[in-house]
Parts: C-alpha cells; sequence; structure tokens
C-alpha cells in the first residue's frame, strides 16, 4: 500500500475508501514490510490489540507477539518468504499466539499473504480472535474427557441404536462386557446371539416395547450373557430412547444404552443369600434339635416316674414274696413226704416264683435289677441265637442278620442282651402276620457330643448299635409313645403282657445306653439300642459261684437288721434253721446300739431300705468306723438304690437279691463267713 492517502488506485477506490472497507471487517488486518514493521494497522487490529493504529504504524510488528514466540513468528515468517510462493495463501490458516496492549496473551486464527507492490514484498496477516471459541473447545474436550474417564471408571459399556438406518455401535467395553471381539460387526443379532436362547425373546420384546408407539423410552434389564468362553455372566442394561414427533407421529430416533457387568454383585448377594439360608437351615436345626431334646428329657422324666412307682411296688412285694416263700419253704419242710396239701404247696410256690419274676421284670423296667455285665461282642450274641430267633420267626417271616465286623465291645448283661434281642424279634414277628422280613443288625456308632446328651441323655460318644427292623403294621405315634410303659400293650389280655419293650428299656439304660423306636403305620418299624463301647475292660465274670452245697453254720452269731417285722420274724427263723443264733434289730441306729454293747457278732445280715434316714449301707459305714474288720451282708429288693453310689462306695459288701431262697441264704452266709 502506498503512503500516498487520497491517490486513486486501478480499481476506482480512493485510498480512503479502500481503509474504510478494511475497517468495515471485525478481523484485524495487519500489513508489515520486510523489515517486519507494520505499515497498516485496521480498526479490527485496533479493537484487537488495544493499540492505536498511529501507535503501531512503523513499530516492529513483535510488539504484538508474547516474548516467548517472537522467534518461532520470526521464522515461520522468513521461511514464508523464502518460499516460492507469492500468491496469497489466505484459507491456511495457523494458530498463533498475539499479545494485546495490557499484555495479556490471547489466541488468534491467522493467515498470512505475502504481496508485491511496486516492487517491495508486503506481508499481509489478517488474525480473528478465537479465544472464546478456544474456550469452548477446551470445555467441550474437558467434558468428554471427564465422560470417558467416568464411563472407563465405571467400567461402563456403550452402545447406540440408529433405528432409521438399523446401525448399531458398541464401544470398546461394551464388546468386553459382553464378550464380543472387536472384529465382530455391531448388530442386534450378534448382541442377542450371546443371551441364552431361554431369555432372548422376553428379551428382546421388552426392548422394542420400551421405544415403539406409547413405550416409555426407558429400558431396564438384568439378564445373563452364555459369553464365548462357555462362562456366564450378569450384565445390567439401561437405555433411552430418543424420539423425533409427537403423539401417534412419534419417531424412535436413536437408542443410547449403558451396559454394567453385575455377576460379581450378584454372586455375592447369591453368597449373603446362601449363608443366610444356611444360617437359617442351622437354626431350625438347632431348634429342632432342642424340641426334640425337650420331648426326649420329658419322655425320660416320665419313664423315670413310672419307673420309681413301679419300683417301689416292686420292691413292696418282693418283701411279701420273701415271706411268702419263706413260709412255704418252712411249711414244706415240716409236712411229711406224700401229704395231702403237698400239691397245693407246690402251687403257691409256683405262684410265688412266678411272682417273683414279674417282680425282677419290673426291676429291671426301674433299673433296679442287679445286672451281671460281662464284656461281650455284641455279634457273637446275635450269631449265638440265630437258630432259636429262626424257629421263633416262623415259616412266612425270614430273619436277617446284617452284623457289621469289629463291632467294638460292650460291657452289659448277656442274658438280658439274649432276652432283649428275642422280645424284639417276636415284637416284629407279631407284627408281620401274613409274613415278612426282620432285620437284625449290628454296627458301631459316634454320636455328637450334642445329640447324645441331649437327645438320649446320655455321657460317652461311641456306642454299638444294635437295631431290630421288621416290614410289619407300625405303630401310630401314640403307641410309640406308651410302647416303653410296662404293661402296654395292644395284644389283647392272653396275648400281650406289655413287658418287652419296658424290660428291655431299664435294662438298656441301667446299661448306659439308649434305645429308641422308629415307626410309622404300614412301613413297618426299627428299634435301636445303643450300648457304650466297653474302653479298657476284659471279659469279667460275674461273681455268681455256681455248684455250692448247702453250707452249715457252726453257731455263728448273726445280727439281724430289718425293719419289715414278718421279713425279719422269717429271716431269724431261717437263720435258726441253718444253725445260726440270730439277734434282732428293727432299724440301723438300734444295730448300733447292740453292737455297742460289746459281745461277739460275727455277721450283721441288714437290709438296704429302712425308714429313718439310715440306710444299709449307712449302716455299713458306721459300723465299719468303729470296728473295721466286722463282716456285714446286705439284703435288697433293689439293686441299686441311688444309681448304685451306694454300691460304689461299699464296692467290697455282698447283696443278696430279695426274695432269696434258703438254699441261696445259707450259701451267701457260709461265703462271706468264710471269705
Ligand atoms: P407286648 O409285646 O407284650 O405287647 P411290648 O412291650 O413288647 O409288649 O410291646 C408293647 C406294644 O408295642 C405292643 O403291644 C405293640 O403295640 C407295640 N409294638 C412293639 N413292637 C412292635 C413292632 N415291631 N411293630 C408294631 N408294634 C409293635
Ligand atoms: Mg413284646
Amino acid at each position: 500500500m502506498s503512503d500516498n492517502p487520497g491517490a486513486i488506485t486501478g480499481n476506482g477506490y480512493s485510498q480512503e475508501q479502500l481503509m474504510a472497507l478494511l475497517n468495515s471487517t471485525v478481523d484485524a488486518i495487519i500489513s508489515i514490510d520486510d523489515q517486519h514493521c507494520m505499515t497498516l494497522f485496521n480498526s479490527g487490529a485496533e479493537a484487537l490489540f488495544g493499540f492505536r493504529s498511529d501507535e503501531t504504524i512503523g513499530q516492529p510488528l513483535d510488539m504484538l507477539i508474547p516474548d516467548r514466540f517472537r522467534a518461532t513468528h520470526a521464522d515461520h515468517i522468513h521461511s514464508f518468504a523464502a518460499s516460492a510462493k507469492t500468491a496469497r495463501l489466505m484459507g491456511e490458516r495457523r494458530e498463533i499466539f498475539g499479545k494485546r496492549r495490557s499484555g495479556e496473551e490471547f489466541s488468534a486464527e491467522a493467515s498470512i499473504s505475502k504481496m508485491n507492490f511496486d516492487g517491495t514484498s508486503r506481508f499481509v496477516v489478517v488474525l480473528r480472535d478465537i479465544t472464546q471459541r478456544k474456550a469452548i473447545e477446551f470445555a467441550l474436550r474437558e467434558s468428554e474427557n471427564r465422560l470417558k474417564l467416568a464411563v472407563e471408571a465405571g467400567r461402563i459399556g456403550l452402545f447406540e441404536h440408529q433405528h432409521e438406518t438399523g446401525d448399531w455401535y458398541f464401544s470398546p467395553i461394551f464388546r468386553e462386557i459382553w464378550g464380543l471381539a472387536a472384529a465382530e460387526p455391531a448388530t442386534m443379532a450378534t448382541a442377542l446371539a450371546l443371551v441364552p436362547p431361554e431369555d432372548r425373546d422376553a428379551l428382546l420384546a421388552s426392548y422394542r416395547e420400551a421405544y415403539e408407539l406409547g413405550g416409555s423410552g426407558r429400558f431396564t434389564s438384568e439378564h445373563r450373557i452364555l459369553r464365548r468362553e462357555a462362562e456366564l455372566r450378569w450384565v445390567a442394561v439401561n437405555a433411552l430412547t430418543l424420539f423425533d414427533g409427537e403423539g401417534a407421529e412419534r419417531r424412535a430416533i436413536r437408542t443410547i444404552g449403558a451396559v454394567r457387568d453385575t455377576t460379581e454383585r450378584r454372586q455375592r448377594e447369591q453368597d449373603l443369600e446362601t449363608r443366610i439360608r444356611e444360617h437359617t437351615e442351622a437354626l431350625r436345626q438347632e431348634i429342632k434339635q432342642r424340641e426334640t431334646a425337650q420331648a426326649a428329657l420329658v419322655q425320660a422324666q416320665r419313664m423315670d416316674a413310672l419307673g420309681q412307682l413301679t419300683g417301689g411296688i416292686a420292691h413292696d412285694s418282693n418283701n411279701l414274696l420273701t415271706v411268702i416263700a419263706g413260709n412255704l419253704e418252712m411249711i414244706e419242710d415240716e409236712l411229711p413226704v406224700g401229704h395231702a396239701a403237698g400239691k397245693y404247696l407246690r402251687e403257691a410256690q409256683e405262684a410265688a416264683r412266678m411272682g417273683a419274676s414279674l417282680n425282677q421284670r419290673l426291676l429291671t423296667f426301674s433299673r433296679r435289677r442287679k445286672l451281671e455285665p460281662r464284656v461281650i461282642n455284641l455279634n457273637d450274641g446275635v450269631l449265638a441265637m440265630a437258630e432259636l430267633l429262626r424257629r421263633a420267626m416262623g415259616e412266612t417271616v425270614t430273619l436277617t442278620t446284617v452284623l457289621k465286623p469289629d463291632v467294638w465291645p460292650t460291657l452289659v448283661d448277656p442274658g438280658e442282651i439274649e432276652n432283649a434281642v428275642l422280645n424284639l424279634a417276636i415284637n416284629a414277628r407279631d407284627a408281620m402276620p401274613a409274613g415278612g422280613e426282620v432285620r437284625v443288625e449290628t454296627s458301631n456308632v459316634t454320636l455328637s457330643s450334642d445329640v447324645a446328651a441331649g437327645q438320649f441323655q446320655l455321657k460317652d460318644c461311641d456306642y454299638v448299635k444294635l437295631t431290630v427292623s421288621d416290614t410289619g403294621t407300625g405303630m401310630p405315634p401314640d403307641v410309640v409313645a406308651r410302647a416303653f410303659e410296662p404293661f402296654f400293650t395292644t395284644k389283647g389280655p392272653a396275648k400281650g403282657t406289655g413287658l418287652g419293650l419296658s424290660t428291655i428299656y431299664g435294662f438298656v439304660k441301667q446299661s448306659g445306653g439308649h434305645v429308641t423306636i422308629d415307626s410309622e403305620v404300614g412301613k413297618g418299624t426299627t428299634v435301636t439300642v445303643l450300648l457304650p463301647r466297653a474302653i479298657g475292660q476284659d471279659g469279667r465274670r460275674s461273681g455268681l459261684a455256681d455248684g455250692l452245697a448247702t453250707a452249715q453254720a457252726q453257731g455263728e452269731i448273726v445280727l439281724v437288721v430289718e425293719d419289715n417285722a414278718q421279713v425279719r420274724r422269717l429271716t431269724v427263723e431261717r437263720l435258726r434253721r441253718l444253725g445260726y443264733h440270730p439277734l434282732e434289730a428293727e432299724s440301723g441306729p438300734s444295730a448300733l446300739a447292740i453292737l455297742d454293747l460289746g459281745n461277739r457278732i460275727d455277721l450283721i445280715f441288714s437290709d438296704v431300705v429302712m425308714p429313718g434316714g439310715l440306710s444299709g449301707y449307712d449302716l455299713a459305714t458306721l459300723v465299719r468306723q468303729r470296728l473295721p474288720s466286722q463282716r456285714m451282708l446286705l439284703t435288697s429288693g433293689y439293686t441299686f438304690d441311688n444309681d448304685g453310689q451306694d454300691q460304689k462306695r461299699h464296692p467290697d459288701l455282698r447283696i443278696l437279691r430279695k426274695p432269696y431262697s434258703l438254699a441261696d441264704l445259707a450259701k451267701t452266709l457260709r461265703e462271706v463267713l468264710d471269705a
């Protein structure tokens, strides 16, 4: 441009007009000479930089450039000047930094052109402030970045569905979650192919429902994906559809969806659920166990009460029977051989024996029977009985024995166990009038201490198990509940005594075991007997010595201690007969008084149960304090009066069980005196 304002240029515009033209644009237009000094500065440039035109003309361009960019800018213009291109280069825009009068820097888009005016080259720089655009771009980039990071952090897979074209887009995370390779095309079909077939139709239907006419535009689902690695994952999908138009005209344009992998969350939920379920189950079990234990306790208490009653009756009637049998024996002694009353006598004696045997069974039930336990192998016992059992079962009932080898030894009265097996087998046979099968089985069991203590009131955990099961009629619950009671029978007067199971109950309990009935009407019955494992005991023989002839006395003095006058009289009479010199005391204290007189007493023969608080055992304790070597013999209708505690206190004390024969008395007295 010429320095001569007002001159008319070739296109008919005066220089002022041209300047006005340049000033009419908002862009900044600056021209520089080859020394980089400004020769033109339009009003756009004034507005942009804050300098007046007259402050800049003739000044170096550098004043408009931040210091740190000065060198680069100069280089740029130099290389531009050196380049072959002399044409205008509008359109080749660059971003540069400018400096306002205030010193503030700003971004500008610049295009530079090189021109030749009258042989001198000029550069024309057109600048546009892009600070705002840059700010918007920056904000946009920031927000895009933030979104991208959030999607990344949240492991959110994205998809987009263009309804018009049917095109789909799957983001990389979507593909990862869904298990799709990058090469697989993004289509509805590829996505659906990995949904288990049984879920596919419902999923598609609910997706469509969301964007079809009247749909909410919102789709949510949590479903399974069967990934190619045959791995089942859970995904949660949330999608939003954008529409165009209103009402019946509404069309779905695009649906954007977000997908998350919820497998782990579901797994955790499931684990929690499982734990809760297990816990609830354990609780239920515990409650059930407690209820069972409670019921068992009530039952045990009932049986104890019954035992007490039965035992009491048996004890008293034993005393009566002792008197009856003893007197009958003496009558027999005095009755001449061949006397007509002999047959009545024998019948009376037979009845007394039966009475005594009934008493024995009742005492067994009340756990007061004197047992003669030995360490035995249950299998041997059952095997020895097999033939007898088979015959007892009859034609139509088959007997099967399943005996586990190596059953533990157990300490029981072999006679009682034989009796128990026989009774159980006969009960089974009776329950199968049309025939069936009886199984006798043995095995070892170890109970958990909870079950042992709770359900069975047992101390130990190791037991030998004997079960006798049948395929018979079974029992209704009310019969099961009462089956162990003495005299409980459903078999009718002449047929059942109701003493089978009760005797077994008493014997097993007294042996430290337990017995239970499992039965259901029509399904048969299983009776289970648990007998404690014997540890560290050898085959201990009972103290019953056989084959001793009636031993006569040599005039020894025997003090009889017995509260029941009748029994005492009989005993005294019998002792006399055997050749002893009897003394009498009707209680423990009076026996001690006699003892304290200091006369020789060879043997004290005392009842165990006496009123007045001093039992035979207590008496023994007091006697031993005075005379440690005093010989004593006890007699009782019971065997144990307080669970064998007393017997433990005096293990050496012999007991003569009531009712006893004269021969028993003679033999036992001799044994004690000669020991
Ligand atoms: P009894 O056999 O003399 O009746 P138990 O004490 O042996 O006396 O049995 C009592 C009752 O228990 C029987 O009368 C019967 O009702 C029932 N019972 C016992 N064992 C069985 C069984 N194996 N099947 C069905 N009921 C039985
Ligand atoms: Mg029976």
